[in-house]
């Protein structure tokens, strides 16, 4: 079974789920991500902060795929933003990841205090004029960065990577996203399994469908019309976090599941982050 597609606002298709290599060290990489390749995923989310992109690129190779079946994603790190210095990083993110472009380049942080990523931006729309990354992105960017975006900008971001879980569900945010036509990716979408899938009320939602929390949290997320990007070092959770179009939660289970929102990050709050 082949994962459903998002259009993003220029009409490029984007899987529903892709496999995040956060913490999967550069040796680890290229096994861990053929494994993924090997159980369907299709589409592929790194960063230069996570120093695996030459790992990712060597899984990317071996899939033996050809190039147009795979949506690979990376992002530029906060030290990099800055006009030239974002063109400088994008040519060693794409000689790294050993490809002449990617499918959806990324501003990880807006990192506000450094006051550069209106800048930051300007490059990525040359980048993707140049074709050299089909849709261009954000991440982290709260409301008020969205705007000044807008404000100072061309290119409406493709997309916006951000913490989504039952636990942090963005509302606020996923407002924005739809009236602007900037699609929703979800990180940590499993909360990074702390604490989150014990909670006793994924766990009989789970139940009553014969799956796990896991499966349960990533088709919520799914069902909201998010993008969603789990990462599981464990091959058989690979293959289970993909395995989440065979079930369909009801309105009753939706509803339990907008009760768990406590507002608590697992990552760092994206206004203090530089
Ligand atoms: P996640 O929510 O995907 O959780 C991953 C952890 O959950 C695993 O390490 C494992 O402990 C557990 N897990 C995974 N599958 C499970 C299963 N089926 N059953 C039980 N436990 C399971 O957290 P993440 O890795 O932080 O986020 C996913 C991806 O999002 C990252 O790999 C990265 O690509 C991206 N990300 C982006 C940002 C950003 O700032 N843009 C920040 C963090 C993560």
């Amino acid at each position: 079974q082949s994962v459903p597609t998002v259009t993003l606002n220029n009409g490029v298709a984007m899987p529903q789920i892709g496999f995040g290599v956060f913490q999967v060290p550069d040796a680890e990489a290229e096994s861990i991500v053929a494994t993924a390749i090997e159980a369907g995923y299709r589409s592929i989310d790194t960063a230069t902060l996570y120093e695996n992109e030459e790992g990712t690129g060597r899984g990317i190779a071996s899939s033996g795929l050809a190039r147009e079946e795979l949506f690979v994603t990376t992002k530029l790190w906060n030290t990099d933003q800055g006009y030239d210095s974002a063109l400088r990083a994008f040519d060693a993110s794409l000689n790294k990841l050993g490809l002449d472009y990617v499918d959806l380049y990324l501003i990880h942080w807006p990192a506000p205090e450094r006051g550069a990523y209106l800048d930051t931006w300007r490059a990525f729309e040359r980048i993707h004029s140049e074709g050299r990354a089909r849709a261009i992105g954000v991440s982290n960017f709260q409301p008020a960065h969205l705007e000044r975006l807008f404000e100072a900008s061309e290119v409406t971001p493709a997309v916006n990577q951000i913490e989504l879980h039952p636990n942090l569900q963005q509302a606020p945010l996923r407002e924005s996203h739809a009236k602007n036509g900037i699609a929703t990716e979800a990180w940590s979408p499993l909360g990074q399994g702390k604490g989150l899938l014990d909670d006793p009320a994924l766990a009989g939602i789970a139940a009553k469908h014969g799956v796990s929390p896991a499966q349960v949290a990533l088709r919520w997320s799914i069902q909201l019309g998010n993008v969603v990007i789990p990462k599981s070092a464990t091959p058989s959770r690979v293959r289970e976090n993909l395995d989440v179009f065979g079930f369909e939660l009801d309105e009753e289970d939706m509803s339990t599941i907008a009760g768990l929102h406590t507002g608590n990050r697992v990552g760092p709050d994206p206004d203090t982050l530089n």
